[in-house]
């Protein structure tokens, strides 16, 4: 699970590293009490999770609080790269005399950890790695040893820190790896890390990146789950004409007809029981049309749900017949596949009623990958929370 800006500044202060005060605002009232209380000169920052913010007009400073209100009017409804803006962090204004990269992350390839870090912050990762090679420090980190003072040393000194900052920049290092640890991170990222006007470091952006392989150790993390995925798959459900219903499990739940929906739901959670406890993560009717088009949105919204390991699809075939809604699943996997957002978790497919037969050797022509047929419900339901169990 990525973090945004705000997420990390607030892990980052739990652990001690230096970052400056700030607030999240919603709206541009609440930006203004924000600079009233943080100002007068504050920096409105867009919270997206994704890079190059400053770039895209995403980051702009105020001077006084009536226009930290106008800013944040402007940043908030843009749209990043694809990520709509909803929350704007107010930070007070810092000088900056210097800006440095620093990241903590998982070497998979190495099977390690490495800490890179750059005296020529303030450019994405990429681009200091293209563009200055030989600034880019790359110290790996014995997981038994830590970021202990002598590792610390090591990484200041290869990215050629001056004097007067090495030594808080050796305790924002251990920090970090506090937080890298702690938190279960897979990646710990400052861009730009600062020098300010008295020679003080502060974390002034931060990414990390949490390893939800971890998650059982942090019931705390849980509340940093984006909440607005949610609300916003019900929307586009809604926008669909299609009905949704955000559940708590494991397994994504497709039907047609809402007593056949409600009854799967049944038969998933009683399954569950024998499969680790899993259960419907959802549910959403498709009602008596299953088109291509109704079965893509469809499927698209339930997986959305980033809490969704496997996928029940569950058709009885009426005017609707299965043959159609066979067809209807074949053409929203390559519709799926043609948006660059393919099916990525196992769909269990069961079929019943009006032309079954057909439907089934269509689906089975068409060979999708990750597609299960199950004859009956019960098996099917079976099936889903046995996939479920062994992707959660
Ligand atoms: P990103 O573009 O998404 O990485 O957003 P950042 O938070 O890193 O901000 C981009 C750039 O804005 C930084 O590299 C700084 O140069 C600048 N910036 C951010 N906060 C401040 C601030 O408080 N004062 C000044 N002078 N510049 C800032
Ligand atoms: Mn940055």
């Amino acid at each position: 699970m990525d973090l945004y800006e705000y997420q990390a500044r607030d892990l980052f202060a739990a652990h001690d590293v230096p970052v400056l005060p700030g607030t999240v605002a919603a709206t541009p009232e609440d930006a203004r009490t924000a600079a009233e209380q943080l100002g007068p000169r504050v920096v409105v920052k867009a919270q997206v999770k994704t890079g190059g913010r400053g770039k895209a007009g995403g980051v702009k400073l105020a001077t006084t609080p009536h226009e930290a209100a106008l800013k944040a009017k402007a940043v908030l409804g843009m749209d990043i790269k694809g990520h709509p803006v909803r929350q704007v962090l107010i930070t007070p204004a810092s000088e900056i005399t210097e800006e440095y990269y620093v990241s903590i992350l998982l070497d998979r390839t190495n099977r390690t950890f490495l800490a890179m870090a750059s005296t020529a912050g303030g450019m994405e990762i990429e681009q200091i790695a293209a563009e200055k090679p030989e600034a880019l420090a790359m110290v790996p980190i014995d997981p038994a040893v830590g970021m202990d003072e002598a590792t610390a040393g090591t990484i200041v000194a290869a990215a050629g820190f001056r004097a007067e900052v090495a030594e808080a920049v050796t305790a924002t290092l251990k920090k970090l790896w506090d937080v890298f640890v702690a938190e279960d991170a897979l990646l710990v990222e400052v861009n730009p890390l600062v020098r300010d006007g008295q020679d003080r470091i502060i974390a002034l952006d931060g990414k990390v990146t949490l390893d939800d392989n971890a998650r059982f150790r942090h019931a705390e993390h849980a509340a940093l789950a984006d909440v607005q995925t949610q609300v916003s798959l019900e929307a586009r459900a809604r926008e669909k004409h299609l009905n949704y219903v955000k559940l708590d499990g494991q397994v994504g739940v497709i039907g047609n007809g809402a007593g056949l929906v409600m009854s799967t739901l049944d038969v998933v959670a009683y399954a569950g029981e024998r499969h680790k406890g899993v259960k419907p993560a959802n549910f959403l009717d498709i009602g008596g049309g299953a088109s291509a088009e109704v079965m893509a949105n469809g499927l698209d919204i339930i997986l959305g749900d980033p809490d969704v390991r496997s996928v029940l699809v569950n058709v009885f075939g009426g005017i609707t017949a299965c043959d159609a809604v066979a067809d209807g699943i074949v053409q929203a996997f390559r519709l799926l596949e043609s948006r660059g957002d393919p099916v990525n978790k196992p769909v269990v497919v069961r079929l019943d009623g009006n032309n079954a037969e057909q439907g089934r050797v269509i689906l089975d022509q068409a060979n999708l990958p990750g597609v299960f047929q199950v004859d009956s419900m019960d098996n099917a339901a079976e099936t889903a929370a046995e996939l479920a169990a062994a992707g959660a």
